[in-house]
C-alpha cells in the first residue's frame, strides 16, 4: 500500500481521497478549508498544516484543484511543491485545467526528474464517490504504469492519452462533444414533444436508431423520462452549468491552439453562457432543455 498526499478536498477530491483510504493507502491531506480536512480526518486521513507538510516522505502526490492558477501556484516556483519533492515521488494532478499549464508543470517536474501526469476525470461527484471515474492521463509511459494501480482505487477506466497535457486535451474534446450532443438531444426531444410525440417514446425510438448518444442513454434531459436523471429532480446537479461553461472555455483554447474551426463547439459555448447568464449556473447542464420550453 502506498503513502499519498492529497491536496484539494472539494466535491470531487473529498470522495476520491476517501476511496484511497478505503483501498488501504495511507493518506495525508491538505485543503484551505478546515472543514474539508476534518471530514477526511474522520475518515482516517492525517491532516497537514500545509501542502508542503502533507507531501513530507510520501510516494505519491494527488491534487484536485479548481483551475490552472491553483495548480501552478501549488507546484511551481521557489515555494512550490516541485522544489521540495524527492525525484522518486510521482505527482498526479487530477484537476481539469488548461493544457498549457499541465505542460508547463509537467516540463518543470521532468527537469527535476519527478514523474508528473495530468489525469483529469470524467464522471462527476457520484462517480468520485463510487470509485468509478474515468481518468485521462498525460505523461510518460513509465509514470502512467506507476500511477495506474493508485488511480484504480478511484476509477474504473484509466487511459493513457499521450504526453503531458494530453489528458487535458482528451477531457476538453470529450466535454465539448458532451455539450453538443446534450443540446442536440434537447432540441430533438422538444421538437418531437411539440409535435405531439411522447418524449419517452421518442427517446426509445432514437435510442434504437442512429441518434443514440450518452445524453439519451443515461441522462435524458426531458423531465419524467428517466427517474434518476437530474431532469426528473428539478435539474439538481449532477454536472453544473457553471462547470460546463468552464470546460467549454478550456475546449475553445485547445481548438484555437490547434487552429481547428470548431463552429459547433463555439455555438454550444455561447448557448451555455447565455443559459448561465439567465441564472442557471448552479443547475444541472441538462436544464438547457428549459431554454426551449419556456415561452419567449
Ligand atoms: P471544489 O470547488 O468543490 O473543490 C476544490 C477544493 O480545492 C476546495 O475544497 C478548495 O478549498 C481547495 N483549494 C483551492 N485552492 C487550494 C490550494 N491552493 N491548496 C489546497 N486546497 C485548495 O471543486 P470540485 O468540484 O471538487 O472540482 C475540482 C476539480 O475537478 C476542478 O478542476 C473541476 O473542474 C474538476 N471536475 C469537477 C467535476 C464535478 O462534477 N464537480 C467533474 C469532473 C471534474
Amino acid at each position: 500500500m502506498a503513502s499519498v498526499a492529497f491536496i484539494g478536498l472539494g466535491n470531487m477530491g473529498g470522495p476520491m481521497a476517501k476511496n484511497l483510504l478505503a483501498a488501504g493507502h495511507s493518506v495525508c491531506v491538505f485543503d484551505l478549508s478546515t472543514e474539508a480536512c476534518e471530514a477526511l480526518e474522520a475518515a482516517g486521513a492525517s491532516v497537514a498544516a500545509s501542502a508542503a507538510a502533507a507531501t513530507d516522505g510520501v510516494e505519491y502526490v494527488v491534487s484536485m484543484l479548481p483551475a490552472g492558477k491553483h495548480v501552478a501556484g501549488t507546484y511551481l516556483g521557489e515555494s512550490g511543491l516541485l522544489a521540495q519533492l524527492n525525484s522518486d515521488v510521482t505527482v498526479l494532478d487530477c484537476s481539469t485545467i488548461d493544457a498549457a499549464t499541465s505542460r508547463e508543470v509537467g516540463a518543470a517536474a521532468e527537469a527535476m526528474g519527478i514523474g508528473f501526469m495530468d489525469a483529469p476525470v470524467s464522471g462527476g461527484v457520484a462517480a468520485a464517490a463510487a470509485g468509478t471515474l474515468t481518468f485521462m492521463c498525460g505523461g510518460s509511459e513509465e509514470t502512467f504504469l506507476k500511477a495506474r494501480e493508485l488511480l484504480s482505487a478511484m476509477g474504473k477506466n484509466i487511459f493513457h492519452a499521450g504526453p503531458h497535457g494530453a489528458g487535458q486535451v482528451a477531457k476538453g474534446c470529450n466535454n465539448m462533444l458532451l455539450a453538443i450532443h446534450m443540446l442536440g438531444t434537447c432540441e430533438a426531444l422538444e421538437m418531437g414533444a411539440r409535435n405531439g410525440l411522447d418524449p419517452a417514446v421518442l427517446s426509445e425510438i432514437m435510442l434504437a436508431s442512429s441518434g443514440r448518444n450518452w445524453s439519451l442513454e443515461v441522462y435524458n434531459p426531458y423531465p419524467g423520462v428517466m427517474e434518476n436523471a437530474p431532469a426528473s429532480n428539478d435539474y439538481q446537479p449532477g454536472f453544473m452549468v457553471d462547470l460546463m461553461v468552464k470546460d467549454l472555455g478550456l475546449a475553445m483554447d485547445i481548438a484555437k491552439d490547434a487552429g481547428v474551426d470548431n463552429a459547433l463547439g463555439q455555438l454550444a459555448q455561447s448557448l451555455y453562457e447565455g443559459h448561465q447568464a439567465a441564472g442557471n449556473g448552479s443547475r444541472d447542464f441538462s436544464s438547457a432543455l428549459e431554454r426551449l420550453r419556456k415561452p419567449a
